[in-house]
């Protein structure tokens, strides 16, 4: 199995990125498109591993309090192009505790540095730069293991389960 750990976007931020996808089109950029339903914030990418279990039991220790994204311009790697997130302290928290967690459990992940982005398109014909991306915002209530798979047309994600944001501090005993 392929994992990753990502955040899922609400509808009306992925629908600000499919907006500038089209712009994208209009503009003649061929390339692998993410599909709207595919568009995700990866947290930490895990990669091979043949058990679910144990990564959902390490997602679990991972306590967060809801935090607000907010999509902030385009960058690029190479061909790919993405959409960003401004710069938000919950936010590298979160991929931190995340990434602490997998790690205490002994489950191998992708350690480059956390670096947010939005995959809108692999492979572009030509550059993208100057794209707009309306600066909308979302609050992250939940964490997602995610399985990826390839499909006959492209890659397949599917949520295995979540961890949901403590609505408030716990009581210490
Ligand atoms: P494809 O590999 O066919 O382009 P994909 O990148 O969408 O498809 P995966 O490779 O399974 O699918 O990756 C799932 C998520 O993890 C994506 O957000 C991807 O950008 C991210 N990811 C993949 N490999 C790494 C890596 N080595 N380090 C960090 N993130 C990664
Ligand atoms: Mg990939």
């Amino acid at each position: 199995m392929r994992l990753f750990i990502a955040i899922l976007l609400s509808e009306e931020m992925k629908k600000a990125l499919t907006d500038a996808q089209q712009a994208m089109v209009d503009r003649g950029i061929r390339g692998r498109y993410s599909p709207e339903e595919n568009l995700h914030l990866t947290l930490a990418f895990i990669g091979d591993y043949p058990d679910a279990q144990p990564v959902l039991d390490a997602l679990n220790m991972v306590s967060f309090r809801p935090f607000d994204l907010s999509l902030e311009g385009i960058g690029c790697f190479g061909d790919l192009w993405w959409a960003g997130l401004k710069d938000s302290l919950p936010l590298a928290a979160v991929a931190r505790r995340v990434r602490r967690a997998l790690a205490e459990s002994e489950i191998p992940f992708d350690r480059k540095r956390f670096s947010p982005h939005i995959t809108l398109i692999r492979r572009a014909s030509k550059d993208a730069a100057g794209i707009r991306v309306a600066p909308v915002g979302m609050r992250v209530q939940r964490l997602s293991l995610m399985r990826s798979d390839r499909g006959r047309n492209g890659m397949l994600y599917t949520e295995l389960g979540t961890v949901e944001a403590a609505l408030q501090e716990e009581v210490q005993p």
